[in-house]
């Protein structure tokens, strides 16, 4: 019997995207801009493991969260000789990993210091428009600052990146903050707001009476119309904030104002990491549905410490790249397509050595040359030129070659057709490139 039974094909991972041309243009474009603003803010790139212990994640982001206990990627390796394996998992957010890689490195030794990363992060949940299982984000994480000033600064990047994509603050994304006070404030109210919850009992839910004394905060979080009117009496942490606390908060929001940014106090914005102490913020959008939280972050002064090192004040976000990218395309606020200045078109692919320096030179000099490659007829390899995007086509034909010249056909805007000499590109190959 013939074995030519023809093999499945096989998929991707569930929730895990690929990003294909012309899409992964527009995400190379997100991040061009995301690094410009990143650069003029003096933040620093870090490139960390997407691999990391899984203790890691689980003291730094906490035992009892969403994220560790239900999403994490985390396996046994292989063992090693002695029967020794590894607990590892695939880094759910960035944080953890830049402050233990900052920590093992004794970076905040000397100087605070401002750092981003984009790249990767994995989480299982249930995929759907703009959630996913392996997705994208930019950090930033400014450590070894303890002000607010630092705090209002980690904001307002992401405002300046909102402008440069042409988002509109207020309208496309709104901020809101919270102060979470300190963790001694948070004991306070959360006493109080036990024995709240213990004097409602007979609204609450039965998920409510289960969370009412591991997590009473997010009882408050619910969806559940019987228990609004509740929620809305529960006491507020801003009242239990002590005086330091409501200084830090006051020093935010002045400086906000200073630069006129517009954001709305939300009580009940808690973060579902456990770390964050003081000022938390969301950037939400109502375009993209249950998925709103474009960024996310605020102040972990206990961090550091938690993971091993000297006690060291930080603030930092995530942006969730694939939502941004999202609600860009929600807005009709695309990214420039990117396209080749000229297409070369080359009739006989022998006088291709006569042609590759040229066009050689000419990409030294900055154009974007899309070199038709593969033979065919005059007609088919100008019908390429045309898809391709591209402003001129060069044409390498016969005659032009006899007399060392090229033609230079404008493809889009009308212009006249030239003749530029192929030895000498320095004169005319800054006239081939976007004004
Ligand atoms: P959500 O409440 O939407 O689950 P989160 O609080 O779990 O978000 P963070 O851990 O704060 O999210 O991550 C920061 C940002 O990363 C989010 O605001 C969002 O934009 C993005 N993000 C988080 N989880 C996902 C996911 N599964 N798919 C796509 N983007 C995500
Ligand atoms: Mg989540």
């Amino acid at each position: 019997m013939s074995e030519t039974k023809k093999l499945q094909p096989l998929q991707a991972v569930k929730g895990m995207n690929d990003i294909l041309p012309p899409e992964s243009a527009r995400w190379e474009w997100l991040e061009a801009k995301m690094r410009s603003v990143l650069q003029r803010y003096g933040y620093q790139n870090v490139r960390v493991p997407i691999v990391e212990p899984t203790a890691l994640f689980v003291r730094g982001i906490g035992e009892v969260t969403d994220i560790v206990e239900k999403e994490m990627y985390a396996f046994e390796d292989r063992a090693d000789k002695h029967g020794q394996a590894e607990h590892l998992a695939l880094r759910p957010e960035g944080t953890a990993g830049v402050v233990r890689a900052m920590v093992e490195h004794s970076y905040l030794r000397d100087s605070p210091r401002r750092l981003y990363y984009i790249g990767p992060m994995f989480r299982r949940e249930k995929p759907q428009k703009g959630r996913y299982r392996q997705f994208h984000q930019m950090g930033i994480e400014a450590l070894g600052f303890a002000g607010p000033d630092v705090d209002a600064e980690v904001i307002l990047l992401a405002r300046t990146l909102w402008r440069e994509l042409g988002l509109i603050e207020g309208q496309d994304v709104t901020l809101e903050i919270n102060c979470l006070g300190q963790p001694d404030e948070r004991r306070a109210h959360r006493e109080a707001l036990i024995s709240y919850l213990e004097q409602h009992q007979d609204v609450l839910d039965e998920e409510a009476k289960r969370r009412m004394y591991a997590n009473p905060l997010r009882v408050l979080d619910t969806k559940n119309p019987a228990m609004q009117a509740m929620a809305e009496g529960a006491p507020q942490l801003l009242d239990f904030l002590g005086p330091e606390s409501q200084a830090h908060f006051d020093g935010v929001r002045a400086l906000l104002d200073s630069v006129g940014l517009a954001y709305r106090i939300n009580p009940r914005l808690v973060r579902g990491l456990d770390y964050y102490n003081l000022t938390v913020f969301e950037w939400v959008t109502d375009k993209l549905g249950a998925q709103g939280t474009i960024c996310a972050g605020g102040r972990y002064d206990g961090l550091v410490e938690q993971l091993g090192g000297k006690p060291t004040p930080a603030v930092g976000f995530g942006m969730g790249m694939e939502r941004l990218l999202l609600l860009l395309e929600t807005l009709g606020l695309q990214s420039p397509t990117l396209v080749p200045d000229v297409y070369a078109v080359v009739p006989d692919p022998a006088e291709l050595l006569r042609i590759l320096p040229t066009l050689e030179a000419l990409r030294a000099a900055g154009v974007a040359v899309q070199m038709h490659a593969g033979g065919g007829s005059f007609t088919s390899q100008f019908k390429k030129a045309d898809r391709s995007g591209a402003r001129f086509v060069l044409v390498f034909g016969a005659d032009e070659l006899a007399r060392g010249e090229v033609s230079v056909k404008p493809l889009r805007d009308g212009g006249e057709q030239l003749s530029r000499p192929i030895a000498d590109v320095a004169s005319w190959a800054a006239d081939l490139l976007p004004a």
